[in-house]
C-alpha cells in the first residue's frame, strides 16, 4: 500500500480543489525565494514537529542551517530525499479532518475532532465525530463539521471541502486522508497543513500515472507474509524464489520477496531495508547476492552505508559470492558483519 509523502499526497488534494499552503520541494543546496519559512522534512512517518523534523527560518542563514539539519535527521530511521518549504502559517486554530474506511460497515467514514495537531497524533485526544458517508448528506455536512470545529461563519467552505476531500479519496483509490492540522489561519482561511494519504495497492492497474517515492525501487518486491520472520533480498528472479524457498524448508516464515536486480546500490538497498521494517514480525533479513555483472565489494558497501542509514535494523545475515567476494568480506569484517560463503551457512545462522 504506498504510503505518500506529505508533498506527493498535497499535489493530490491541490489537484482536487483542496487547499493547502504555498510551498516548493527544496533539494540539498536550494535557498528560499520567501521568508518567513517552514521547512518539513519529508519522510513518510508522522511525529515529525515532535522529532524536529519541521523548522521555522526568517531568513537564508537560518535556512541554510535548517536545510543542512534536516538532511541529516534520521526520524524513526527515515531520512528524507527532499524537503518541503513553505509560507509559514499564522495559525488561529487546528483541527483535524480525516476520510477513513469503515470496515465495520463497509463505508467511507469522515472523522473530525476540534483539536487537531500533534497531540491528536500521539492518541491523547478523545471524543472523534465520525460519520458514514453513505449517510451523509452533503447539505448537511457543512453544518456538522462547523458544529465540532463550532466554527458558524465555515459551514459552506466545510461542506465544499468536505465534498471535495470525498471526491479525491475516491478519484485516487485512496484507503486513508488524514489532514492534520486543518488549520484556520488568523486571516480567516482553511488550509491543509499536513496530509497523510495512502492509496490502495491492488487499484494500482486503474493508475498509470502512479510514481511515488515510496516505490520508486520496490517494483520487484512481493508481500507474501505480514507476519513473517524472515525478509530476503536477493538478485535475479531466480535466486530471489530459491532464497524464499530455502527459508520455507529450513522451517521459518518469510516475509517477502525482493529482487533487487542488477544493480545493489546504497539506495536499493535503504528503499528494501525500509519496506522490509514496516513488517514487525521480522528478526532477520537474508541477503543472498551473486556477484555476476554486479561486484559483491560494491553491493557490501551499499549495506554498510544503509545500515548507518537505518541504525535500528533487524538482525542481517549475508552470503555474497562471485565477483570480488573476498573483498566483499574484508568490509564487512571492518563493520562487525559476517560474510557467509553458501546459503546453507545462513539457514544454520538463521535457526540459532
Ligand atoms: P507532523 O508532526 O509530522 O504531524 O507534522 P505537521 O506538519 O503536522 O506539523 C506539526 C506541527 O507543527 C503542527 O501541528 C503545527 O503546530 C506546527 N506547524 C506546521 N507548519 C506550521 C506553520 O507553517 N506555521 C506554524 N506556526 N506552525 C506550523
Ligand atoms: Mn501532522
Amino acid at each position: 500500500m504506498p504510503v505518500l509523502v506529505e508533498y506527493e499526497a498535497k499535489m493530490l488534494l491541490n489537484a482536487g480543489a483542496i487547499p493547502t499552503p504555498r510551498s516548493t520541494i527544496v533539494t540539498d543546496s536550494d535557498l528560499s525565494e520567501f521568508f518567513p519559512v517552514v521547512l518539513k522534512s519529508q519522510v513518510a512517518t508522522g511525529g515529525r514537529g515532535k522529532a524536529g523534523g519541521i523548522v521555522l527560518a526568517h531568513n537564508q542563514a537560518e535556512f541554510s542551517d535548517a536545510r543542512d539539519k534536516l538532511f541529516n535527521l534520521s526520524i524513526h530511521g527515515l531520512r528524507p530525499s527532499v524537503l518541503l518549504a513553505e509560507e509559514a502559517l499564522a495559525i488561529e486554530r487546528e483541527f483535524y479532518l480525516a476520510i477513513v474506511i469503515d470496515r465495520a460497515t463497509a463505508a467511507i467514514q469522515i472523522v473530525a475532532h476540534k483539536n487537531g495537531g500533534v497531540e491528536v497524533e500521539a492518541n491523547d485526544a478523545e471524543g472523534f465525530f465520525k460519520i458514514n458517508y453513505i449517510m451523509a448528506s452533503f447539505e448537511t455536512i457543512g453544518d456538522q463539521l462547523a458544529d465540532v470545529y463550532d466554527l458558524p461563519s465555515k459551514a459552506l467552505i466545510l461542506r465544499d471541502l468536505a465534498k471535495n476531500l470525498v471526491k479525491c479519496f475516491n478519484k485516487n483509490d485512496a484507503t486513508l486522508i488524514e489532514i492534520n492540522p486543518l488549520v484556520l489561519t488568523k486571516d480567516g482561511r482553511l488550509v491543509a497543513a499536513d496530509c497523510k494519504m495512502t492509496l490502495d495497492d491492488d487499484a494500482a492497474f486503474r493508475h498509470p500515472e502512479w510514481s511515488f517515492e515510496s516505490d520508486t525501487y520496490d517494483t520487484n518486491f512481493v508481500t507474501l507474509n505480514k507476519n513473517g520472520t524472515v525478509a530476503t533480498i536477493a538478485n535475479g528472479a531466480g535466486l530471489a524464489m530459491a532464497t524464499v524457498d530455502a527459508v520455507v524448508s529450513a522451517g521459518h516464515v518469510p516475509a517477502n520477496f525482493l529482487d533487487i536486480g542488477g544493480s545493489a546500490t546504497t539506495e536499493n538497498v535503504v528503499a528494501a531495508f525500509k519496506k522490509i521494517t514496516a513488517f514487525s514480525n521480522v528478526s532477520t533479513i537474508l541477503i543472498n547476492i551473486f556477484g555476476g555483472i554486479v561486484q559483491c565489494d560494491t553491493v557490501a558497501h551499499a549495506i554498510v552505508e544503509a545500515r548507518e542509514q537505518l541504525p535500528h535494523l533487524p538482525r542481517l545475515v549475508i552470503r555474497l559470492s562471485g565477483n570480488r567476494s573476498k573483498e566483499a568480506a574484508q568490509i564487512l569484517t571492518v563493520h562487525n558483519l559476517q560474510l557467509h560463503a553458501s546459503l546453507e551457512d545462513c539457514l544454520k545462522e538463521l535457526s540459532q
